[in-house]
């Protein structure tokens, strides 16, 4: 189908979003978006209600989800597209995938408190909205809170990566696992914000090799997690391996975000939307 102004990579408070289900569609919906996915972190659980949301607003819907990945000492992040969220493969995998965030953030917390900031597990937990999906945004809004840093941006930049004392390590799915998991649910595979990968040239082709290989269908060559130059460069990544291309805002709140719903770059125009086969 031809869409105007698809946006198909956002997030709610199901995971580390600022907005409920509803909210981001209703907010979608004002911005002019005709086509939304909603691909919460390793969670399905808002998509009923974005759904029928998106059913009375009258704009397509899209199932869908943001795996986390460990490829190498990397985290990837993998969105499948109209995924059947009833799945038993997924829902198991994705169960799995969320096991592990309790235990790293009370590991987050006491990495922190070892650094003199007290209280952070407890503190993020009051931002988050779904007790299966801590994550590392809600750290750093506890931490933005007890004046730790400026914004959600620049905790990051000082607590939360690797090499900062906030952060630890973490096995997420294979990436064989997150395409097979998204394939056996009927869904699209898409690598998100590739831009964001701290990749050598080699590694990064080394991925798209392995991810087309895994039957891996599409890239977000527009995302509101990388810049423009990302986009032109993934662009010829798109070409090179013959990927469908995504548009995405990767939106997780007003205030929060550089890119709200529905306003990121329109895709070159040589490029197939990945839109085409929703
Ligand atoms: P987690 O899945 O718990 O590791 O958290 C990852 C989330 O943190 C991402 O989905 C982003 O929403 C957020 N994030 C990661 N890096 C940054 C950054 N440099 N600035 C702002 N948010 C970030
Ligand atoms: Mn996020
Ligand atoms: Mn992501
Ligand atoms: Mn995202």
């Amino acid at each position: 189908m031809n869409y105007r102004n698809p946006d198909l990579h956002c997030h709610s408070t199901i995971s580390d979003g600022l907005l409920a289900p509803a909210a981001v569609v209703a907010r979608a919906a004002a911005n002019g978006v005709d086509l939304l996915a909603l691909t919460d972190h390793d969670e399905l659980d808002g998509l009923a209600e974005a759904r029928a949301a998106a059913a009375d607003v009258g704009i397509g819907f899209v199932n869908g989800v943001e795996i986390s990945v460990s490829w190498g000492e990397q985290t990837l992040h993998i969105v499948g597209l109209a995924v059947d969220p009833d799945n038993p493969a997924l829902s198991a995998g994705l169960a799995h995938v969320r096991e592990g965030r309790d235990t790293r953030a009370v590991r987050m917390g006491d990495a922190l408190a070892a650094i003199g900031i007290r209280g952070a597990y407890e503190g993020a937990l009051k931002y988050v909205g779904n007790p299966a999906l801590v994550s590392r945004s809600h750290f750093a809004r506890y931490l933005v809170e007890v004046g730790a840093a400026r914004d959600v941006k620049q905790v990051f930049d000082h607590y939360l990566v690797r090499g900062k004392p906030g952060y630890v390590e973490h096995e997420w799915a294979s990436l064989d696992d997150a395409l097979g998991w998204i394939h056996a649910a009927g869904g699209i595979a898409v690598v998100a914000h590739p831009g964001r990968y701290r990749l050598s040239r080699a590694s990064l082709d080394e991925m798209f090799q392995r991810f087309k290989d895994l039957g891996g269908e599409a890239i977000e060559v527009v995302s509101g997690s990388h810049g423009r130059e990302a986009a032109l460069e993934f662009a010829r990544v798109a070409r090179r391996y013959g990927f469908l291309a995504s548009r995405a805002s990767d939106f997780h709140g007003p205030g929060e975000s550089a890119v709200d719903l529905g306003k990121a770059d329109v895709l070159p125009e040589d490029l197939t939307p990945v839109w085409t086969l929703l």
